[in-house]
């Protein structure tokens, strides 16, 4: 859209960058994407998949465990998994998409998380924002059983549980607590305050921030990676949203976590390679990824 001297509108200015990925970033070597969604990002075929890992390693991100959202999303996370060996896949079905659970869909889920490409089980958990403002998101009675079938399911095939928590932080804790917490807890792209960060902490449950840590709003979260102790805590971006600071609103990827690894290291006062060495061997601690 122009206006009549034939210049951009500032309003298209605007859409325009909203479309534009964010510049590579300098490289950080050791990283790790905690959790990401390949599929959301554009990824289709191999050679997608390829070519978006190829420019996170370009920038030092090694490798990334994609996340599934329902059953199709699971089976092609276990595909791109073992496409590329830098990819690992989480399966299960999101709070949202709880009402999918049914004989056939555990039978199968079951079955994935035996495969060893798989490093965990998730996102899984409690989405209280959704249960409002969508007639498709699962109510919350149901989503409290498959959260607790989920965490039974971690336990029994030993993989890392992968949480998903939205504006539901009470429950969550009171139903991990009740069923028993799994060996390995990741509470990705948290969002809780002080207390809530407080309490993950002294149950070793380890923390993934997004770039939502960076956005300009996010003080009770910079607080929260502020008291993380080093062996809990993680980097991810949710991809393909919650693009950091300053690309907010633009396409995130993979190759943009050395952003958000930068901005934690500042936080915490120390080096950006320290913070990269710290968040990259804690992932392959969390997820027990094989040698290469
Ligand atoms: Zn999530
Ligand atoms: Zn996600």
């Amino acid at each position: 859209m122009t206006d009549s001297t034939g210049e951009l509108t500032a309003k298209e200015i605007k859409k325009r960058r909203r479309r534009l990925p964010p510049p590579d970033p300098q490289p950080l070597r050791g990283l790790v994407d905690a959790h990401t969604h390949l599929a959301a990002c554009g990824g289709r075929t191999e050679a997608d998949v390829r070519a978006i890992l190829d420019h996170a390693e370009a920038v030092g991100v090694d490798q990334v465990v994609t996340v599934a959202d329902d059953m199709v999303d699971a089976r092609w996370a276990v595909a791109a998994a073992h496409w590329d060996d830098r990819a690992f896949a989480a399966v299960g079905l999101h709070p949202t998409h709880a009402g999918d659970l049914n004989d056939e869909s555990r039978a199968e889920l079951e079955e994935m998380v035996a495969d060893p490409r798989v490093v965990a089980v998730g996102e899984t958990g409690l989405d209280y924002y959704w249960t409002t403002r969508s007639d498709d998101c699962a109510d919350p009675a149901a989503q409290k059983d498959a959260f607790a079938w989920h965490i039974d399911l971690a336990k029994r095939s030993g993989k890392t549980l992968m949480i998903h928590n939205r504006d539901a932080d009470r429950d969550l804790l009171d139903v991990l607590a009740a069923e028993g917490a799994p060996e390995t807890v990741v509470m990705h792209c948290f969002s809780g305050d002080r207390e809530i960060a407080r309490e993950c902490i002294d149950l070793g449950y380890v923390l993934s921030f997004s770039g939502t840590v960076t956005f300009n709003n996010s003080t009770e979260l910079r607080e929260a990676a502020l008291l993380t102790p080093d062996e809990l805590i993680l980097v991810e971006t949710d991809a393909p949203f919650l693009t950091p600071h300053p690309y907010r609103g633009q396409p995130n990827q993979p190759y943009c976590v050395p952003y958000t690894a930068r901005f934690l290291a500042d936080l915490r006062g120390v080096s950006d390679e320290r913070m990269a060495d710290v968040l990259g061997s804690n992932a392959r601690r969390v997820y027990k990824f094989p040698l290469r």
